[in-house]
């Protein structure tokens, strides 16, 4: 297959990767030029501008940052809708809010292309093996048709059609705002634990293999553990995702406690100038404020 591809940053350098080692034809675009050229290394095409890789191309897929990102490269004047070949895919794997999926997918509708948004979990780990869930909003000739190509990308197991333009976006914020909230959580909790006397590497061992057991404090290992605060997914990213999820929940009259008190812990942290570390670094704050570090064994 022909395919465009937008974005490669930490998860799309892997998913494009991904798509060329499938034996799929990539044209690769992205402002920053040097990531481009580790993909043409890996034996993608180069887009000189962003409009190339529509050129030919059966799919295109986009992983960018944030609403404002995927708003101007698929709307803009010399966006993406606007050079997408008749009857070609597009393809948003960003996390976005539903109204920014809807509103492409109804200007991709008016000019007979198609679009889907297909968000992704399972972090960078995930991109890199290729082994991602997928939560697809689209029709389900949409759907069936992109399947092929997100086979490369997630684990045919693990890729849903969650309804229409938009149902992706709305399965994803659900499960970013449940591990935000975990991550704050579980800051609350080893603080309290280590200030009363127990390890940090101890409470991690046990409650890993119990009941407060989740992805998000398996990933609390090898970082705040570990104090590596390389990201993985960025604080700046993990805080959009709070408050998309926020918004959806006010637009619909849904009341959101847990989730508010979450987003003002990770926009504290943000404004420590922490954006560009793991979401896990809010862990810093409630250290500060209890008094202790949460530090496991270094031979773990
Ligand atoms: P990132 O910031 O590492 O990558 C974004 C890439 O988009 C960068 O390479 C940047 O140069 C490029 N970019 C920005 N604006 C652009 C433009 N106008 N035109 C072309 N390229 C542009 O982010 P990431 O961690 O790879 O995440 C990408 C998306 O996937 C985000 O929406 C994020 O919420 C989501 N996501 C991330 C993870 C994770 O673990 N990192 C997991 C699941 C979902």
């Amino acid at each position: 297959m022909n395919v465009g591809f937008v974005g490669l940053g930490r998860m799309g350098m892997h998913m494009a990767r991904n798509l060329v080692q499938s034996g799929h034809r990539v044209t690769v675009y992205d402002v920053r030029p040097e990531a481009v050229e580790v993909l043409v290394e890996l034996g993608a095409v180069a887009a000189v501008e962003l409009a190339s890789v529509t050129a030919g191309a059966e799919f295109v897929f986009t992983s960018l940052p944030g609403p404002s990102e995927v708003t101007s490269v698929w709307l803009g004047d010399d966006g993406l809708l606007a050079h997408l070949e008749t009857g070609a895919l597009g393809i948003d794997l960003s996390t976005v809010g539903p109204d920014t999926a809807i509103a492409i997918g109804e200007e991709a509708r008016s000019r007979e292309v198609r679009f889907v948004d297909a968000p992704v979990s399972g972090g960078v780990g995930g991109a890199e093996a290729g082994t991602l869930s997928m939560m697809v909003g689209g029709s389900e000739d949409d759907f069936v048709d992109a399947l092929p190509v997100l086979s490369a990308i997630g684990d045919s197991q693990k890729i849903y059609r969650c309804g229409d333009v938009g149902a992706g976006s709305i399965t994803k914020l659900v499960n970013n705002l449940i591990s935000m909230t975990n991550n704050v959580v579980i800051a609350e909790a080893f603080s309290m634990g280590v200030k009363a006397g127990v390890d940090a590497q101890t409470l991690m061992d046990v409650v890993s293999v119990s009941s407060g057991n989740s992805t998000t404090l398996s990933q609390w290992r090898n970082s705040v553990l570990k104090r590596d605060f390389s990201p993985g997914f960025m604080l700046a990213l993990g805080h959009k995702d709070a408050r998309l999820a926020i918004e959806l929940a006010e637009q619909l009259g849904v009341p959101m406690p847990v989730t508010s008190v979450a987003k003002d812990r990770l926009a504290a942290a943000l404004d420590e100038g922490w954006g560009a570390e793991a979401a896990s670094v809010i862990a810093r704050l409630q250290e500060r404020d209890a008094g202790v570090v949460i530090e496991g064994d270094s031979n773990q």
